[in-house]
């Protein structure tokens, strides 16, 4: 939708590249939120091995109509390369309760 017309109410009064932006405590980053894919790891395992990451910023397109929205990223193509290549979204380490 960022150069196009809402799907929701077929305005074309679209603002294209909002950066989105958190009040929490983020990361150093250009864009503040994104999407990250790692490097499947290497069997066998190097003894020595950095994964290397493919980090892409979302940013936002809002109707000026109705206020619709929809998140997408200018990295596109670096992610799907690294996506072909089997990067894939890491998995958050589980918190135990105590
Ligand atoms: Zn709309």
């Amino acid at each position: 939708m960022k150069n196009e017309t809402c799907p929701n109410c077929g305005s074309t009064e679209i603002i294209p590249v909002l950066r989105l932006e958190h009040n929490g405590i983020l990361e150093k980053t250009e864009d503040n939120l994104y999407v990250e894919l790692a490097e499947p790891e290497p069997t066998p395992r190097p003894r020595f091995w950095i994964q290397k990451n493919q980090r892409a910023g979302l940013r936002l397109s809002m109707c000026g109509n109705c206020g619709y929205c929809e998140f997408y990223s200018l990295e596109y193509s670096l992610m799907l390369e690294a996506y072909k290549k089997g990067y894939r979204s890491k998995r958050r380490a589980t918190r135990k309760v105590c």
